[in-house]
């Protein structure tokens, strides 16, 4: 059979596209070709792009891109090129035969390839290089909308994706020297931050958590698509990677980790559900957070029993209160010690 009727030529591209999207296929067949990146469906409109420092979250559909976290520095060319890559083939798999309405000929042209989507918001969860490296880069590949409820309050800033973070991430990253074009344009202070309209069809919002990794973490709930995503509070590879000079604190973490538990919901027993993306490691569920929450909270009442009983920093340590972990979270031997040093000054630190 020929396949002339215009109808049907979009319909057997379309079912193509089903399939090639079904598949996944984006994600396992070219993670070589994007030097090592990976985008991961999660559910809905959210992805999860793994292999460019820390966990990026992408929410991608009709509105464009979002990102929660861009990477490290060295990582943008290369998460530019996949984002770009993966909508553009997204787009030209989506996008229906369009009606030729030009000279009188034979009807329908499929669009071909068609541009990638624009990269319209960032989202920062903490102020560490590998969150942010990439925003620089990332957000003068982005577009803003213009003219909308998200210019930057940052008039010199121009073209380029809004950056949206908690007030105190501003500060941080200025501090480091981050270049102007990568701190935020937009910033929050209180307890949280929501975007003004629907995006890619949900509404998307930024938490605070006071003194947690630092003293600038937000993390970030899809709601529609179930999906947050956590930043390092909850790092999946790790022990939580505590900045006490930023402002991080023990207490902080484990006050993260019990805000999303009550806000997770599990498909049956604690598994399922809503979906945790990780600052760092795989795709989570309620369980996987509990287990974290449970071995955060273990080792800082060791820790505080050990600082209860007059033990030295150096006696805790000997105790490795740690130890039932260590195999799965501390990657060196010295991490252990790092994580109960932090947890140790969290406790006694002199409240201020
Ligand atoms: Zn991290």
């Amino acid at each position: 059979m020929k396949l002339s009727h215009p109808w049907l030529i979009a319909a057997t591209f379309a079912l193509a596209g089903f399939v090639f999207v079904g598949q996944s296929s984006f994600a396992q067949q070219d993670g070589a070709q994007n030097g090592g990146i990976e985008i991961i469906p999660v559910r809905g409109n959210v992805y999860l792009l793994a292999g460019a420092g820390a966990n990026i979250t992408l929410s991608v559909g009709p509105d464009g891109v979002l990102m929660v976290d861009t990477g490290s520095a060295d990582m943008s060319a290369k998460v530019i090129a996949a984002i770009n890559r993966f909508t553009r083939e997204m787009n030209t798999f989506r996008q229906p035969a369009k009606r030729y309405e030009g000279g009188g000929g034979s009807g329908t042209v499929l669009t071909g390839m068609v541009p990638p989507k624009p990269i319209r918001f960032i989202i920062n969860t903490n102020p560490l290089a590998d969150h942010t490296g990439g925003n620089p880069a990332l957000a003068a590949a982005g577009k803003t909308f213009t003219g909308g409820n998200v210019a930057g309050d940052l008039g010199d800033i121009g073209e380029g994706a809004a950056v949206l973070a908690h007030e105190n991430l501003l500060q941080r990253l200025s501090d480091a020297k981050m270049p102007t074009r990568g701190l935020p344009t937009e910033t929050y202070f209180g307890s949280q931050m929501k975007l003004s309209h629907f995006f890619n069809d949900e509404g998307v919002q930024l938490l605070h958590v006071p003194n947690a990794i630092t003293d600038a973490d937000s993390f970030v709930n899809f709601r529609v698509s179930d999906v947050i995503s956590s930043g390092d509070i909850f790092d999946f590879s790790g022990y939580p990677p505590i900045d006490l000079a930023r402002g991080g604190s023990v207490q902080g973490v484990l006050a993260g980790l019990n805000k999303m538990l009550e806000m997770v919901i599990p498909e049956f027993r604690s598994e399922g559900g809503t979906y945790v993306i990780p600052g760092h490691g795989r795709i989570c569920d309620m369980a996987d957070l509990a287990y974290y929450r449970d071995m955060v909270t273990i080792i800082r009442d060791r820790v505080q029993d050990g600082i209860k009983k007059n033990l030295t920093l150096d006696q805790i340590k000997a105790a490795r209160p740690t130890e039932d972990w260590d195999g799965r979270f501390a990657k060196l031997p010295t991490q252990a010690n790092t994580f109960v040093e932090v947890v140790y000054k969290s406790l006694t630190a002199v409240k201020k």
